[in-house]
């Protein structure tokens, strides 16, 4: 309520002001999108491609400044729709997803009823609306023709105005989980030794992958598709979970922006260093002050002025050891 609240101020000043404001896009573009969004033409898929190479470039950027180095395979799902929509039609033909409508569902009930296991990693949330709800995406509202509640999209029919590709259920794109099964098989086969994620993804997207990836291998017996997850806790700024509906988040150009208050990257990755992978780590002044003296005390220059102190201590203790 305090968010929508301050989104509606920021808002109404805003426009009295005739400016630009944080958190138009949650005012204006749902707006324009129930103008206009029909009337767009996602054939020509520039416009989406537009989108996303820009934001991948944003994020190589933040990588590079970060010091991250580059990966060795690097995938995108638009290169892979033909792979995915093969995919689909595998774990069709052996009995484990159906079409209802245009799109695809997993059926958890055949699934597990040929004995494989589903929600391996929170078997606790399986039946967790709000998660699940979330997993299938707000665009997937009213979609019908579930045979389980749980059962989540693999392929999902696109609606006028959102992009699409050819399938045999018709124009569609992929579900969400449905990608990283997909690319992750093609580069490594069927079966990963390390998988990881932060822990939100635990359920349902994780428990989603291994189920339709073990849905496409399994041949005489359950199959394991990856052998250790590892589910890093959250980034959270002074007691909230950093996300962008809070408005907590912070850039991480604004992060390095060392003019400005910002860091230096290896500051940063101190900060990170400070709190266990799986704990999460609670960004606040306290930390960062802790993480400002652990690097003056293994910073290079400390330990090259601390050992010609000790060796001018050294030196003038030599005439009374009588060496
Ligand atoms: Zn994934």
């Amino acid at each position: 309520m305090k968010m929508h609240i301050s989104n509606l101020t920021a808002a109404s000043t805003a426009i009295q002001e005739n400016k630009v404001f944080g958190g138009a896009d949650e005012i204006l573009l749902p707006y324009l999108d129930s103008l206009y969004k029909e009337t767009f033409d996602a054939k020509d898929q520039t416009t989406f491609t537009k989108v996303t190479q820009y934001w991948e470039g944003q994020f190589m950027e933040d990588m590079r400044d970060l010091n991250v180095e580059a990966p060795t395979v690097i995938t995108r799902v638009s290169d892979y729709m033909p792979h995915i929509v093969r995919f689909v039609e595998k774990v069709i033909s052996k009995g484990f997803a159906y079409e209802a409508d245009g799109s695809v569902y997993f059926d958890i009930a055949a699934f597990e009823k040929a004995g494989n296991s589903y929600a391996h990693l929170r078997p606790d949330s399986r039946n967790d609306k709000a998660l699940q709800e979330e997993g299938e995406g707000s665009l997937s509202k009213n979609l019908g023709g579930k045979r389980g509640s749980g059962d989540f999209a693999l392929w999902k029919k696109s609606k006028p105005g959102e992009p699409y590709w050819p399938s045999p259920w018709g124009e569609g794109r992929p579900g969400w989980h449905i990608e990283c099964s997909v690319m992750a098989s093609d580069v490594l086969g069927s079966q990963m030794d390390i998988h990881s994620g932060g822990v939100d993804l635990a359920f349902p997207h994780h428990d989603n992958e291994l189920a339709q990836s073990e849905a496409y291998y399994c041949e005489h017996g359950p199959h394991t598709w990856v052998n250790y997850f590892l589910h890093m806790g959250h980034l959270s700024i002074s007691g909230s979970k950093m996300s962008k509906s809070l408005k907590n988040f912070q850039t991480i150009k604004d992060a390095l922006d060392t003019k400005n208050g910002g860091s230096t990257a290896r500051n940063i990755r101190i900060v990170f260093l400070m709190g266990r992978w799986n704990d999460g780590v609670e960004i606040s002044p306290d930390m960062r002050t802790q993480a400002n003296g652990w690097e003056s005390t293994v910073d290079v220059r400390t330990l090259i002025s601390q050992t010609m102190h000790s060796l001018t201590m050294y030196r003038t203790s030599l005439p009374t050891l009588n060496l």
